[in-house]
């Protein structure tokens, strides 16, 4: 008689399943990338106000990003961009940010890079199909936007992602549309 197939141990953050040196720097940084990551999303309501201030200060910035020209503005705030949010969200500065309707977890960060909610395969431990010790993004999105006044965001559908804007700053778009939006009105 075959004995019985022992069931898998959920997968865990903190227990890297082939320890080693190469392993153990690889996934030391990957764990440091998802305490990262979870830690924004557990503050997803703090960092939505921080957000909201800063955006603020972003559209008050539009005489000096006009006298620069945002075409010359686009590298060095794409560069803080990166690594600011790249810190704090693992951001793929995919150029067009939907942070504050996916509850501060980063949508690109999804192996499908999915935008409007997860595929069929997360795990019941609600983690991703495809990286078993991570969790899902879409998981943790639903989360964070629990704990934001905007969090109903979420429901919204978004577009597909415009491959063309990879690599260019959110930040500036979103300072760039507000004021054609101010300079459309009567
Ligand atoms: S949605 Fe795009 S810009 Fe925002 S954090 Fe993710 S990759 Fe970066």
């Amino acid at each position: 008689m075959r004995p019985p197939i022992a069931a898998a141990a959920p997968p865990s953050l903190s227990a890297p399943s082939e320890p080693g040196p190469v392993r153990f720097s690889a996934d030391g940084r990957k764990r440091r990338r998802f305490t990262l990551r979870a830690w924004s999303v557990r503050n997803a309501a703090l960092l939505e106000k921080i957000y909201a201030t800063f955006e603020r200060g972003l559209l008050a910035l539009d005489p000096l990003f006009r006298a620069v020209g945002y075409e010359r503005s686009e590298k060095p705030v794409a560069f803080v961009e990166r690594h600011a949010k790249g810190l704090l969200f693992d951001c793929r500065m995919c150029g067009q940010c939907i942070l504050t309707a996916t509850g501060m977890s980063c949508p690109m960060t999804c192996p499908k890079q999915l935008r409007n909610g997860p595929c069929g395969g997360v795990r019941p431990n609600g983690t991703c199909e495809v990286i078993p010790d991570a969790p899902c993004v879409w998981v943790k999105a639903w989360e964070g936007s629990r704990n934001m006044a905007a969090g109903d965001g979420i429901l919204a559908v978004q577009p597909p992602v415009d491959q063309s804007l990879r690599e260019t700053s959110s930040w500036l778009r979103v300072a760039r549309r507000a004021t054609a939006g101010r300079e459309a009105r009567p």
